[in-house]
Order: structure tokens, then C-alpha cells, then sequence
């Protein structure tokens, strides 16, 4: 019988196979197709000769830690400790896993804010746990009144992300504060912040969990190093815990990867020196623009993009179609592949949305925007 009978294989996964197949242009999975920093894969070439080869220590690369503190430090003010609270991850994905794994129990119940990204809900299934899935308003903004009627004395989590896949929203300060009052009514909440977009902002500021001192000693933040520096493909990431969550986290964390490959944590460790963080997003607002204005004057609505590297528009000008056929037909019709929001839901709500990956080089969004003003 099966651990997880409704879960299937990842949307990521079935588009980006189609699109292989149908020779599409891949808007659908979110990575970039352009280079990679020169300096990164210099770094990369050259340590490969080096005794970078074995072990490191379970947290993580000494001084890739003190690094990552450092950058937390510079981009939020907020001081996190090294040796206690820092634990470096094959990507986000564990991370997320890690965590719930190590703090929930059976029955115990998680919210998770719908549409969600897609690897929240098989680790709170495999903990005997209940994934709670409550839906964010029309404009995807939190319904903190649902949320706080969603919770009880089971509730343990709420896992928020904030930029948002797939909507593009960010947390303002007044959503802050409702979360806030939220845990000091539920005192035994923790908070999951997945913030793997944390620097793909544009005109408002991403607000942090870590600059939120009433959540510090009850988050989890969560950072991707492949959404970070375009690296989709190493897998790396880190979480931020404080160390009474930290402890637990790590008791599933050695037995799950034990220590995350050598060359690429002493590699980031290196390019933390060179690079500056502070450009993603401006690069990423370019693209976001250069896209929408490609798309300026064809049929799709395009919805507000305030962080992450997605677009979200609406077909409903064109067809009536549920939006996985209507993507499907993208990619046999018109050779360009998105992802259907509705597959981000968990009752499937289909308001003929769909999201394009705009990290991709101008040509690449150029053709494709060719081919959509053709629709
Ligand atoms: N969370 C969100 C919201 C994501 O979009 C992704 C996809 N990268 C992840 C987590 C997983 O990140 P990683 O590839 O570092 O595991
Ligand atoms: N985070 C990526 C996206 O939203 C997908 C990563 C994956 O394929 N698991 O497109």
C-alpha cells in the first residue's frame, strides 16, 4: 500500500518532459538558461584540484557558515550564530523536508497557504500528520481571518513564502503584524519561512523573517543558494533555526544527507567574497519588464509581479479550456510551455491562470513572446 496514494509526479516534472518531447520553449520549470557568473565557475575549475574532495562537517563548511551569517548580517541586520544556528542543505527542498520531519508529530496539523509550491504537503503526509490547506484571497493576498479560524490546539506550523511561487506577491507589514498576533494566540506555532526568492524583488522591499524579532525564536528560514546565484542544478541551500529547533532539525538532517556535497559548499563559500547580492533584483526586474512589454500587446492579462522570477497571466480572453489543457495546447500548438496554477491548489481552483518562468536570456523570451502574440 502506498505511503502517499495521492500524490503524483511533480508538475515541474511532466511539463519539462513534454516540453523535451515536443521541442517547446520551457517557461514551465523555474531555472535560468543563462550563464552562470564567469568568477563562480572559475572558482569551481580551480578548486577542483584542490583537497576539497571529502567530508565536511554535518552543519556545514566552517567558514561557509560564518559567510552565510555574514550575509544575513548585511542584509537584515539581524545576528545569527554559526555553530548553532546555521545548517546548510541540499537545497531548499530538504531543508523544507528536514524540518518538518524533525518537528511534527502525528495528528499534528500544518497550514499551508494555497496556491503552493508543490513539496509541502508530502512531508507533513509522511509524518501521520494533516497538511491544512487554506486558500489566499482572489489577489493572493492572506486571509488572516480563515487562517486564524483554520487553527487550533493541533496546529504546530504555518509555512509561509514570501516572494510567492507561483503568484509573484510579497508579505507587507500589516500581514507581518497578523502573524505576529496569530502566534501569541497560538503559542505553539512555528513558522516555516520559505524565502528562497529573497532576493528577486523589485519595487517594494522584501520583508524578512528574519527582521521580525517576535518570530525569531519560533522561525525557520529557509534560503536557496541555486535560486540565489542560478544554480538551480547544485542543489544547495541553508536554513536558519534557533538552536532549540536546531537540535531536533539536525538529529533528522545527519541521517538524511549526513553532509551536503564538499566542492560546491567550499565554492559558495568562495564566490560569498566576490559577489554582491544586492543586483538580482534589478536583473530579474529587466527581465520581468522586458517579458511583460513583449507581451504588451497580446491576448494573455498579465497579473502584478512584485518578487520571484514568475508570471502569472490570465488566458480567459482567449479560451475557456481547464488550464492544463490549456497549457498542453501551448506546448502541441504553439510550442511554449507554461505551468497551470490550478495544479498549485489543492481542490484544483482553476481561474484560467497560468505562470511563465522569465529567467531566461532575451532571445529565448523573445521567441516565445513571438509565438504567444501569435495565439
Ligand atoms: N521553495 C520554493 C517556493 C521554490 O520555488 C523552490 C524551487 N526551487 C524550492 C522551495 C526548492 O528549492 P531548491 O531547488 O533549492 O530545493
Ligand atoms: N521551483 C521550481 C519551480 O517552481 C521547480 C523546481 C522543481 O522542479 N522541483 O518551477
Amino acid at each position: 500500500m502506498s505511503k502517499l496514494p495521492n500524490i503524483g509526479t511533480s508538475i515541474f516534472t511532466v511539463m519539462s518532459k513534454m516540453a523535451t518531447e515536443y521541442n517547446a520553449i520551457n517557461l514551465s520549470q523555474g531555472f535560468p538558461n543563462f550563464p552562470v557568473d564567469d568568477r563562480l565557475t572559475t572558482i569551481v575549475a580551480n578548486l577542483a584540484k584542490e583537497n576539497v574532495h571529502q567530508y565536511l562537517p554535518m552543519a556545514g563548511y566552517p567558514p561557509l557558515l560564518s559567510k552565510i551569517a555574514l550575509l544575513i548580517k548585511k542584509s537584515y541586520g539581524r545576528t545569527v550564530w554559526p555553530e548553532t544556528e546555521i545548517l546548510v542543505t541540499a537545497g531548499a527542498t530538504q531543508a523544507i523536508f528536514t524540518t518538518i520531519q524533525a518537528l511534527i508529530k502525528t495528528n499534528d496539523e500544518v497550514i499551508i497557504l494555497d496556491p503552493s509550491y508543490d513539496c509541502y504537503e508530502a512531508p507533513v503526509l509522511l509524518c501521520n500528520a494533516k497538511p491544512v490547506r487554506v486558500a489566499l484571497n482572489d489577489d493572493y493576498t492572506p486571509n488572516w481571518e480563515t487562517i486564524e479560524k483554520a487553527c487550533s490546539s493541533r496546529t504546530k506550523m504555518i509555512i509561509i513564502n514570501n516572494p510567492h511561487n507561483p503568484t509573484g506577491k510579497i508579505l507587507t507589514e500589516s500581514d507581518f503584524e497578523a502573524l505576529e498576533k496569530l502566534l501569541l494566540k497560538f503559542p505553539e506555532i512555528i513558522v516555516l519561512s520559505d524565502e528562497v526568492y529573497e532576493y528577486i524583488t523589485f519595487e517594494e522591499k522584501h520583508i524578512s523573517s528574519h527582521t521580525r524579532s517576535l518570530l525569531l525564536n519560533r522561525c525557520v528560514m529557509v534560503s536557496s543558494f541555486g535560486k540565489t546565484f542560478h544554480i538551480t542544478g547544485w542543489k544547495i541551500g541553508y536554513l536558519i533555526a534557533p538552536e532549540h529547533l536546531m537540535i531536533e532539525i539536525k538529529k533528522v538532517h545527519q541521517f538524511l544527507v549526513f553532509s551536503v556535497n564538499s566542492l560546491s559548499q567550499v565554492a559558495i563559500s568562495e564566490y560569498l567574497d566576490v559577489v554582491s547580492v544586492e543586483e538580482i533584483g534589478s536583473m530579474y526586474q529587466e527581465k520581468r519588464d522586458y517579458f511583460r512589454n513583449l507581451l504588451k500587446n497580446s491576448r494573455f492579462k498579465l497579473m502584478p509581479c512584485e518578487g520571484t522570477y514568475f508570471q502569472v497571466a490570465s488566458y480567459a480572453t482567449i479560451s475557456n479550456e481547464n488550464d492544463v489543457d490549456f497549457c498542453k495546447r501551448l506546448i502541441t500548438e504553439h510550442g511554449v510551455e507554461a505551468i497551470p496554477i490550478s495544479t498549485f491548489y489543492a481542490d484544483g481552483k482553476d481561474l484560467h491562470l497560468i505562470r511563465f518562468c522569465f529567467a531566461k536570456d532575451n532571445a529565448t523570451l523573445e521567441e516565445a513572446a513571438k509565438r504567444l502574440c501569435a495565439i
